[in-house]
């Protein structure tokens, strides 16, 4: 039985760095109906425009994908999904039919994406904090009298703190394609890779797919930046005591690889009061992210709802992208 591979990261940066792709735009004559259309050059299966007869065409890129994850979820219940996503947010049921007629059909894309794995080394310097209390005299009104009084007052011992934390990474996924936003792919996750199975081309009839449009270099940066996050988390722990400072970490990255997959996801954009937002839903598990309009009704609402006044100006001055009602926020509910 043919099985799910990884490749060596090193061997295929080297590889690609004396290869020259090039990106083709791809001339397509259908075999249904004879109509000759052209698609995107990451493009590599979708359906005539003319008839609707899916057509596959050859790969450019040097990595090709060689597993993938089956769509779990039909279009119908994606739509479905999606209805209740949008239906839990903030229309008035009159503006909820209104709208559904701007919203797009759902398409179904199959998109490339990395998964990378590494065992890294991390060497760290820092400050661990600890607290303590002293003994202060303060000097407090009591029944309008100035009064002398000893109050317990936290302070912070920093002792510097060097050591070192080993991880092991398995499957970082980073979206590699432009149809969608980096940060609606990414907020997809998680996806379950464990269930992967080896590319075959039968599963993506009737479905776009693409090949990556980013590199596999500038993927690992990304999973790079993930990985720091855990890497750090984990460097908190291993200083211990109340605070944590880093301050230098240098990782060492060992027994690198990658595997270049396909997900599949449904997606489609709505309009609301004349502005377009997209959203995507993951083909796997059902998790629908978005980019949605806010509401001021509800603004005003969650404003007024955070202890008063105060705690309102405190929540706009900390968010101060709800003040710009034009702004997209990706968000998430799920299903
Ligand atoms: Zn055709």
């Amino acid at each position: 039985m043919e099985t799910v591979k990884e490749y060596d990261l090193k061997k295929a940066l080297h590889s690609l760095e004396h290869s020259d792709e090039k990106e083709l735009s791809r001339e397509i004559k259908c075999n249904k109906c004879a109509a000759t259309f052209t698609m995107t050059p990451y493009s590599f299966t979708g359906n005539c425009p003319y008839c609707r007869t899916p057509v596959i065409t050859n790969f450019v890129k040097e990595i090709t994908p060689k597993s993938l994850l089956p769509f779990q979820l039909s279009q119908k219940e994606a739509q479905a999904l999606f209805k209740k996503w949008i239906g839990s947010l903030w229309f008035a049921p009159s503006k909820l039919k209104k709208f559904f007629e701007s919203n797009e059909e759902l398409k179904g894309y199959y998109l490339p994406y990395w998964t990378y794995d590494a065992n890294t080394n991390t060497h760290y310097q820092g400050q661990r904090g600890d607290t303590y209390y002293v003994s202060v005299e303060r000097i407090v009104m009591v029944n309008g009298k100035d009064t002398r009084q000893r109050v317990q007052e936290p302070r912070i011992r920093w002792t510097p703190v060097s050591g070192q934390v080993n991880n092991s990474f398995d499957d970082i996924t980073i979206g590699a394609s432009k149809t969608i936003s980096y940060a609606i792919l990414d907020s997809l996750s998680p996806w379950h890779t464990e269930v992967l199975i080896p590319f075959n081309e039968k599963y993506l009839a009737g479905f776009n797919s693409e090949e990556y449009t980013l590199g596999l270099d500038n993927g690992f940066e990304l999973a790079k930046v993930k990985m720091n996050t855990v890497i750090r988390q984990d460097i908190r722990r291993d200083i211990g005591g109340d605070q944590q400072q880093i301050s230098t970490l240098k990782t060492q990255y060992h027994n690198t690889s990658y595997k270049n997959v396909l997900f599949p996801i449904w997606t489609a954009k709505f309009t609301w009061k004349k502005k377009t937002y997209n959203y995507a839903i993951n083909g796997q598990t059902g998790k629908v992210m978005g980019e949605r309009p806010y509401s001021w009704l509800k603004i005003a609402t969650i404003v007024g709802t955070l202890s008063g006044g105060a705690g309102g100006a405190y929540y706009v001055n900390e968010h101060p992208e709800i003040l710009d009602s034009s702004k997209k926020v990706i968000m998430e509910i799920t299903p």
